[in-house]
């Protein structure tokens, strides 16, 4: 079994589907196949809302199938390496695929050995993650009877690297609300030295910080989880610092200190696919090398890459791959007629909405150097300054970006 594509997409998540749709919808003569084994595809945006109460997990997915633009040939598979000098990406089931121009769009995994005792505690007891169950986080955090709330990160890139301080905020705004505030003591731990790179949303979050009385500890890189002791256990870094300094349980040992929680929420330590790791393609961090202003593997002309599992030095989001997908289908189709990538550049454009609380949002939009980029289209919603909470940005959240995605973003159309 094999087939030939003029253009290959590895993976049906939010890159390749809207690099799909858009090549399909606007250029119906290139041929395109698709690679992606799952079923089904899911709107990982709304799981903050879901492990906040507020958003129903059945509404995030829809079956990968209604998704595949009609005319795009979906091989369902797992790509599981590359013979770039060959043109061809093999397969677990399907044989060897060929292409003229192969798009690598497989996104992140979750890595849990790279924190040791994670893989027996994740999504078990008190220990949750939006990343990984967000409906486990609603009952962790729905049953939490007070005590220390700890919110914490890996020291790996993560997606979305807003996430684990919005079910902070959220969970924080909850504890009002079921009446355990009070009995209870909420920390942020995590490796990096300032809350947010960019300086305006900065100033938002640590105002909102202390408003909510959160005790926040930079420096501290996650090592191990003890679930039964329930610890997390840190290595300090050189840019340790406190904010709202609280007396709760610390233990130190080995060189480590522990902190001692009631309920734990972190995100998962986070890597390329082993597949691209394992092949020529990747940079010395494991992401696939591309020219950060084209997308074009530094190497390889013909092969291009978006998403999370670019090597991009910007926040790896959803919001970025709307950005990033016409820029790839442009080069593409200009080295097809012009045999040169267009001059257009991608300047690192990304986006975290910050949820601070029920009703309450910040959005970030920034580029590769942290500038604070806001969309001008956003004074049209009377948000006049978005690094500011707003009811309104949370409206935009919760019910305008979803209906964007499914309808615009999903079918190739522009937004
Ligand atoms: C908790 C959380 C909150 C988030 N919040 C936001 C937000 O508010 N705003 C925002 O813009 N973004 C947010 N994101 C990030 C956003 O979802 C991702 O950045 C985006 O989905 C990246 O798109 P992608 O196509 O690179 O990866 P994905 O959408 O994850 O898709 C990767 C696809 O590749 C497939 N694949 C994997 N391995 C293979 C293989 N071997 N062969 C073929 N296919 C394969 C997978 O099945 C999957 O379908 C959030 C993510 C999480 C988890």
């Amino acid at each position: 079994m094999s087939s030939h594509h003029q253009v290959l997409v590895i993976g049906g998540g939010t890159a390749g589907i809207m690099v799909a749709s858009q090549l399909q919808r606007n250029h119906k003569n290139i041929n395109v196949g698709l690679i992606e084994p799952a079923d089904k595809h899911y709107y990982q945006p709304a799981y903050t809302l879901v492990g906040a109460g507020t958003y129903d997990f059945d509404k995030l997915s829809r079956s990968m199938a209604s998704l595949i633009p009609k005319g795009v040939t979906w091989i369902k598979d797992f790509a599981t390496g590359f013979k770039p000098e060959d043109n061809t990406v093999t397969t677990k089931n399907s044989g060897d695929i060929t292409y003229d121009y192969l798009v690598v769009a497989a996104g992140i995994v979750y890595d849990h050995t790279l924190v040791e005792g994670l893989s027996e505690a994740i999504d078990k007891g008190v220990v949750c993650s939006n990343y990984t169950d967000s409906k486990h986080v609603w009952n962790v955090v729905k049953n939490f009877k007070g005590g220390v709330a700890l919110f914490t990160q890996p020291t790996t890139p993560i997606k979305c690297g807003g996430a684990p301080q919005k079910a902070l905020y959220m969970s924080e705004d909850y504890f009002r609300k079921s009446g355990v505030r009070k009995d209870s003591t909420v920390v942020f731990a995590t490796n990096g030295g300032v809350i947010f790179g960019v300086k305006p949303i900065a100033e938002t979050l640590m105002n909102v910080i202390d408003r909510k009385d959160i005790n926040v500890k930079f420096g501290h890189q996650l090592v191990k989880i003890d679930a039964d002791k329930k610890i997390a256990w840190y290595k300090m870094g050189d840019n340790v610092s406190e904010h709202n300094h609280k007396d709760i349980k610390i233990t130190e040992e080995n060189g480590l200190v522990g902190i001692h929680y009631d309920m734990l929420h972190l995100a998962p330590p986070q890597t390329a696919p082993k597949f691209i790791q394992n092949s020529s393609l990747v940079n010395a961090e494991g992401w696939v090398d591309v020219d950060i202003h084209t997308l074009q593997h530094k190497k390889y002309s013909n092969i291009f890459s978006l998403g999370d599992a670019a090597a991009l030095p910007t926040a790896k989001t959803g919001a970025a791959v709307r950005k990033q997908a016409p820029l790839v289908i442009d080069n593409i189709v200009s080295l097809m007629n012009n045999n040169t990538v267009t001059n257009k550049k991608y300047n690192g454009y990304s986006s975290c909405p910050l949820v601070t609380g029920y009703g309450k949002m910040a959005l970030a939009e920034f580029d590769y150097d942290n500038n604070f980029t806001p969309d001008p289209g956003l004074k049209l919603m009377l948000i006049f300054d978005s690094s500011k909470e707003h009811w309104r940005l949370w409206m935009l959240k919760k019910y305008m970006l979803p209906y964007l995605y499914w309808n615009k973003m999903m079918r190739g159309k522009e937004v």
